[in-house]
Order: C-alpha cells, then sequence, then structure tokens
C-alpha cells in the first residue's frame, strides 16, 4: 500500500476510535476479560493504573447530546464540559469503566467527581489531591505521597500488588508512547507536516481509549511513514492552537478548511505539553512521578506562579514550528483559561503578534461561524493586515 493511504489508514481508524466513549477496541479489551478505570483529566499519573494491570481510559462525553441529567446536579456557573460527562456518565455511556480516578484539577471537575461518586455510585472511585502550585521539595514530596496513596486504594480494592518491577514497565511504556509523539511532532515542524492538527488530535486521544501496547505499535509505524511521505503542501498559514481540554476533532477540522494548517499546539489536555516528559527510572519510583508530572512537565493554568514560564513555552512551541499566528480557544465558564485569555491578551497586544480567540461549548456546534472567523483570520495574515 502506498506510504501516504497508509498514514492517511491509521489516523482514520484512531478517529474512529476517538469517535464513541466505548469502541470495539476497549468492548475486546473487557471481553477478554479486562479491567477500565476512567480518568478525569492528564494529571492522574496513569502509570500506577497500567501497573496494576488496569487499562487507564480518558472519559470523554464524545457524542453527547444533552446534559438534561446534569441540570439538577450543577449550576449555571459551571462549564459545559463538566455537564456532558456527567449527563453521559448518568445515561450509562461509562458504564464500562471499573472505577473512576480524577483530581482536583479545578472546583468544576472537583464538583463532577463529588456529584459522579454520591449520586453514581461507581465501585471504585479515588479523588488524587495535585499540588496547585510548582516550586520545591514539599510539593514534589507531597505529590509523591498521595501518588502512594492511589497505589495503596487500587491494590486494596482490585485485590492487586503493584511490584516497583511492575512500575518500572508501566513507566517505559508510556515514556515510549510520549517519546513517539513527540517524534511526529517534530515532524510537523517541517514546512510540509505529514498530518493535519485534526488527525493529530486523533492520534494523542486514540493513545487514551485503547490498550497501550497497541497503541505504540501503531504509532511506532506511522512515525517510520510520516518519515517518508511528501506531507501537506496547500495551506495558507501556519498556526499554533492554545488552550483547555478541547478533544472536538470537528473543531481542528473546521479551523484548518480554512488553510490555517495547526502545527502544534499547547493544549491542556490532549496536546504536546502532555507528550513533552520523560520519567525517570533511577532512584524512587513515586519521586520520580511526581516531579515529572508536577516539574517537569510544561504548566498549566492551574500551577500558581507559572505564568512567565507557561507563555514561554507557548512562544517555543510556536517558534520552532514556525508558525504565522495563534489560536486560542476557550470553553465559556473556564475559570482556568479564563484568567489565562488575559494574560494571553496582554502578551499578543504586547508583542503585536496574529492571533484569533474561540469560543467552543464542549460539544462543538458552530462550525458556519468558526469558518468564518478563520477565513476572515487566514486572510488578515496572508494579506498583511490584523
Ligand atoms: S473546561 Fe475548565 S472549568 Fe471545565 S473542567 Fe476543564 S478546567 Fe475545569
Amino acid at each position: 500500500m502506498d506510504k501516504a493511504m497508509r498514514v492517511r489508514e491509521i489516523c482514520d481508524s484512531f478517529r474512529e476510535l476517538c469517535s464513541v466513549p466505548y469502541n470495539e477496541s476497549l468492548q475486546s479489551y473487557k471481553n477478554d476479560g479486562g479491567l477500565i478505570i476512567g480518568v478525569l483529566y492528564n494529571q492522574v499519573p496513569e502509570e500506577i493504573l497500567t501497573a496494576a494491570g488496569i487499562l487507564p481510559v480518558r472519559i470523554r462525553a464524545v457524542g453527547s447530546q444533552g446534559t438534561e441529567a446534569s441540570d439538577a446536579r450543577f449550576t449555571q456557573v459551571n462549564c459545559s464540559l463538566v455537564k456532558h460527562f456527567y449527563d453521559s456518565a448518568a445515561k450509562g455511556r461509562f458504564d464500562f469503566i471499573d472505577g473512576l480516578v480524577a483530581t482536583n484539577g479545578c472546583d468544576h471537575v472537583r464538583k463532577l467527581h463529588e456529584n459522579w461518586t454520591s449520586v453514581l455510585k461507581p465501585a471504585y472511585s479515588h479523588l488524587l489531591c495535585f499540588p496547585k502550585r510548582q516550586g520545591d521539595d514539599l510539593q514534589v514530596t507531597q505529590l509523591a505521597k498521595e501518588i502512594k496513596k492511589l497505589k495503596e486504594s487500587i491494590e486494596a480494592h482490585f485485590g492487586v500488588e503493584i511490584t516497583d518491577e511492575a512500575l518500572r514497565e508501566a513507566i517505559k511504556l508510556h515514556n515510549r508512547t510520549r517519546e513517539l509523539q513527540c517524534a511526529l511532532y517534530e515532524l510537523r515542524k517541517g514546512e510540509n507536516p505529514p498530518i493535519t492538527g485534526a488527525q493529530m488530535l486523533a492520534v494523542m486521544m486514540a493513545g487514551t481509549c485503547m490498550p497501550r501496547e497497541a497503541y505504540n505499535a501503531q504509532l511506532e509505524e506511522l512515525v517510520a511513514l510520516c518519515q517518508d511521505v511528501e506531507g501537506i503542501s496547500d495551506y495558507k498559514v501556519r498556526v499554533v492552537v492554545y488552550g483547555g481540554e478541547i478533544d472536538s476533532i470537528d473543531f481542528f477540522e473546521a479551523i484548518e478548511s480554512q488553510g490555517a494548517l495547526i502545527v502544534a499546539d499547547s493544549l491542556g489536555g490532549y496536546g504536546k505539553r502532555s507528550a513533552d516528559m520523560q520519567i525517570s527510572l533511577e532512584g524512587d519510583l513515586y519521586t520520580n512521578l511526581a516531579n515529572a508530572y508536577l516539574m517537569e512537565r510544561p504548566a498549566e493554568p492551574r500551577l500558581h506562579g507559572t505564568r512567565a514560564a507557561r507563555w514561554e513555552y507557548l512562544e517555543k512551541v510556536a517558534e520552532e514550528a514556525n508558525a504565522d499566528g495563534f489560536i486560542q480557544v476557550f470553553i465559556p465558564i473556564c475559570d482556568l483559561w479564563g484568567y489565562e485569555r488575559v494574560m494571553f491578551a496582554t502578551e499578543v497586544e504586547k508583542k503585536d503578534l496574529n492571533c484569533l480567540v474561540l469560543d467552543t461549548e464542549y460539544i462543538f456546534t458552530a462550525s458556519g461561524q468558526t469558518r468564518t472567523r478563520v477565513q476572515a483570520f487566514v486572510e488578515s495574515i496572508t494579506e498583511g493586515g490584523r
């Protein structure tokens, strides 16, 4: 088969897996007796679950049709993401999971975890307290303790033992995933990126909803193929997408349909940032996990005192990808990314950068409006105006 065709085929198969909460790969894993834990957000050190022989699956309310079941449990100042997540859970769309692990990533997620646990009563539930700031050994030590608590809680509930050996193997497996994802990001910096931003989002999300060994095997093949394909040349501008837990491939496609090729990102949920760390195998593995998740991974807005570092990271990503502009995406009422917007606007003004700010509810429906706004943005760059 032609290499470009095979690239498309792998990306399409990843997209297919991301199109429903309980995909074929998960169904076959469950049919073979596998256990699955639903994970809320990317601060959860999934290596612990892998070491326990349990598959971590990131919760996404893809295909959600409404939020009626959430109306009694959330208020108008909760974001649409948590409402869709809860609604899907209440309607049984996540009944395939054997438990739930969340972090105190923001007050909305905490509320989601609280409601899900107290009302829907999953068989297993755990909340990992993630520090709110980077800084010193104290924070790393505290997070390492929290990770150990998660380990002990899983061992007690599922009757398994998480040995250091198993954890080491799990870390190697996850490190390999991150390494391959970074290799793909690296290839997208070139003049003719081998895959689109929408395809990359599918690649990143597929890694959170299928067994990891199989994912890594496909990713190995994809990276090898991408080194050897002609790549995309029919774009008008190169952009970096910046924002929170955006998981809509349709949204990215709407952006790219106007000639704005997404060549890099700094996203809270499924982007480059989650791949930009490697966990050391030397010394105490729990401290290494804590250190990587808290200190090494590029910071998100919830971590106090990291504003300068966040902007520096975004600029570096844009520069390396030779981007012409930024698109900031924002889910209304998300306070974390709402404050980030102010910081973003300040920097953009100071440096006179090309940028577009787009709002989207968690379930993306504003395709026409998005296309129109991106079209105008692209024209403002190509015609030299702003
Ligand atoms: S979108 Fe924002 S407010 Fe909603 S759960 Fe995520 S971080 Fe919290």
